[in-house]
């Protein structure tokens, strides 16, 4: 600990500087993330943008926007000195109708104190460019400056950041890193401002470019998130449109079977502002919560329309966070929002679902065609495909065993249990029926392989469904549907089950028993270590009462604290559809197959099973063909 002293002292400038640079550039990315926002708040249609090293030896940003005239650049690097507050006559701002990215009058200053900053600009209104020079805080000369063929413009250029502050630099990562974060960067940034151009060269490559549109706004918003996220992006998703109290939400969120390992890709703009929501996450999880696993994200990128008296942006020196006056308020409309577009998507395949399992196909049929036949290997090429995912869906999913297949004596969904036979009969041949069938999305069942998989003929192709998934799936929307109605059935066990369990597992029911036995699961203390359950929900048929209570007891563990009662509802609901739903290996007749799939085709949220993982592919007639080569 130093010694304690009375003397208080008042820091220079430039120590002032340093340590808001602290706080302002965290790393290179962040020192970008000002700069272009600069741009954008200067009315730039195309940005280009030079990183070296990370961003470490040099970042360059040049843009087209209105410049900075010769008297105001050394007004510029100064410290809170902005063009972006105008104060009234008393020298009041309003700091509550902030319509700029900038308005703090940091950046600049905070850059130049730790780096060697240089800046050239030219407005419309001066035949001659300006440039001005920071090193360390020191501030040279305006002196005049070559210039291009450009009206007006400024081009920053920030070499070796952080020379100054040595310490600062023993925290970058390594320059790969470092460069990952600011291809971040600069996408959260063009996908706020899709009528910008953007190109971003890394080490003199050219990493990412768009190019600025301008006509309907939303339209030209979704072809943004399609160019900066990715195709996939663009075709498997959902189209979020809301209005709360006067807050708009509009962007894509992706249908569930499209998620990812990890959250990274989930992007909140408000007012045009990209800022990172911790409450994001927990947001989205709340939304998917029914239709995917915890370790899922779904893909977002949404965006806020909010009266700036409502939300404050001067929150965060770097300006990535916001705060809003009424949270709760937020992430009701944005929940809703996205369970509403996730109800209504209907039955709807994931397009990328179907590419990685083409590309399984024809891996398949590339290690074959090699080995008989010695194919040309640039015809080859042209079949490899991202790899499938499909494993990954697998991870949440636990394996049980039902005794008795998990189909009950007590009205089961959709079919009855017949396991005698999987044949064709034939009044299932008639044409008339089967042509009627074809019509519908899911088609007419044809066969069933494996015993788990439905294969059915649709109009444009074939469609494959994961028999266990998908009946999860409906048995799940069965029980809520009934919830919500009160009218859940329930079934008396003639002999009472006792199940014995780990004691803290069986509080945590029992804590529970009221809630549980809305859903039409009576259970009640059978001395320490032991449950009796009196009553089942009818509509789980015969279950295995000892994995049901184990799975609702970590269900509950795992979630109590992290959900709502609604999202808890669901988890409760999710973890006892499981157990009640066909399971893989049960022969299916016929007309119970179709029953199946008609029943998945009225029902919302059919297109995952409860962990999220798709309950069906289809694959169009036109890509088969082109595996066997035929077009
Ligand atoms: P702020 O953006 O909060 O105003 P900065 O330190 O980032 O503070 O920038 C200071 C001022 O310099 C801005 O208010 C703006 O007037 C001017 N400026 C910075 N970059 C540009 C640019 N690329 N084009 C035009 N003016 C700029
Ligand atoms: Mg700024």
């Amino acid at each position: 600990m130093a010694t304690p002293s009375s003397i208080i002292n008042r820091l220079s400038a430039d120590a002032i500087n340093q340590i808001a640079a602290g706080e302002v550039i965290e790393r290179p990315a962040s020192a970008l993330k000002e700069l272009v926002e600069n741009s954008l708040d200067a009315g730039a249609r195309n940005i280009n943008i030079w990183c070296d090293d990370g961003g470490l030896s040099r970042i360059l940003v040049e843009d087209d926007g209105i410049g900075i005239g010769r008297e105001a650049l050394s007004i510029a690097i100064e410290r809170h000195a902005t063009s972006k507050l105008v104060p009234k006559e008393n020298g009041a701002i309003d700091l509550t109708r902030i319509e700029s990215l900038g308005f703090r009058g940091e950046a600049l200053p905070s850059i130049g104190s730790v780096s060697r900053l240089k800046i050239t600009s030219k407005t419309s209104d001066d035949n001659d460019a300006w440039e001005i020079e920071v090193e360390g805080g020191r501030v040279s000369q305006t002196r005049p400056a070559a210039w291009p063929n450009l009206t007006s413009g400024t081009r920053i250029e920030v070499r070796d950041l952080f020379f100054a502050t040595p310490a600062r630099l023993k925290f970058m990562k390594t320059a790969r890193s470092e460069a990952l974060a600011i291809i971040d960067t600069i996408k959260r940034l063009a996908l706020c401002r899709p009528d910008v151009s953007f190109s971003l060269f890394i080490d003199s490559r050219k990493t990412f470019a768009v190019v600025g549109q301008s006509g309907d706004g939303d339209e030209i918003c979704s072809n943004r998130i399609g160019a900066v996220l990715g195709a996939s992006m663009a075709n498997d998703c959902m189209k979020i449109d809301a209005e709360r109290a006067g807050i708009i939400l509009k962007g894509l969120a992706s249908i569930p079977v499209a998620s990812r390992s990890d959250s990274r890709h989930q992007y909140l703009f408000v007012n045009g502002r990209p800022v990172k929501d911790p409450m994001l996450k927990g947001i989205a999880r709340a939304a998917y919560q029914d239709v995917l696993a915890r370790d899922r994200h779904p893909i977002l990128a949404l965006f806020l329309e909010i009266d700036p008296q409502f939300v404050d942006v001067n929150v965060h020196p770097a300006k990535t966070e916001v705060r809003f006056r009424d949270p709760a308020l937020i992430r009701g409309l944005v929940i809703g929002a996205l369970r509403h577009a996730i109800a209504n998507t209907g039955i709807q395949s994931s397009e990328s679902l179907s590419a990685q399992t083409l590309g399984a196909l024809g891996k398949a049929q590339i290690a074959q065609a090699t080995s008989n036949y010695q194919r040309d290997y640039s015809y080859q090429a042209s079949f490899i495909r991202p790899q499938a995912k499909s494993d990954s869906f697998y991870e949440g999913s636990r394996g049980y065993e039902i005794d008795n297949n998990g189909m009950s004596d007590v009205a089961p969904i959709g079919f009855i249990a017949n396991p005698s036979a999987n044949r064709f009969s034939p009044e299932q041949n008639d044409t008339q029926a089967q042509n009627s069938l074809l019509d519908a999305p899911l088609g007419a069942a044809k066969a069933q392989l494996h015993n788990t998989y439905i294969v059915a003929q649709t109009k444009e192709g074939i469609a494959i469904i994961d028999q266990h998934a998908a009946h999860e799936r409906l048995v799940l929307e069965k029980m809520k549907a009934a919830m919500a109605d009160k009218n859940l059935a329930r079934q008396i066990s003639l002999i009472p089950d006792i199940v014995e369990l780990d004691s803290s597992d069986c509080e945590r029911l029992l804590e529970k028993a009221q809630e549980l036995e809305d859903f039409g699961l009576v259970i009640e203390n059978f001395g320490p270590g032991a449950i009796l359950v009196r009553e089942t929900p009818a509509i789980l048929g015969k279950v295995n009462a000892k994995n049901l209570l184990q799975d609702l007891a970590d269900e509950i563990a795992s979630s109590d604290e992290a959900l709502g009662l609604k999202e808890r509802i669901d988890a409760i609901l999710s973890s006892m559809a499981c157990h009640g739903s066909v399971r893989a290996g049960r022969v299916l007749r016929p007309e119970e197959m179709n029953a199946l799939l008609r029943e998945m085709e009225q029902t919302p949220r059919s297109g995952q099973c409860n962990h999220g993982r798709p309950t069906f592919v289809t694959l169009r007639l036109n890509d088969i063909e082109k595996l066997f080569g035929r077009k």
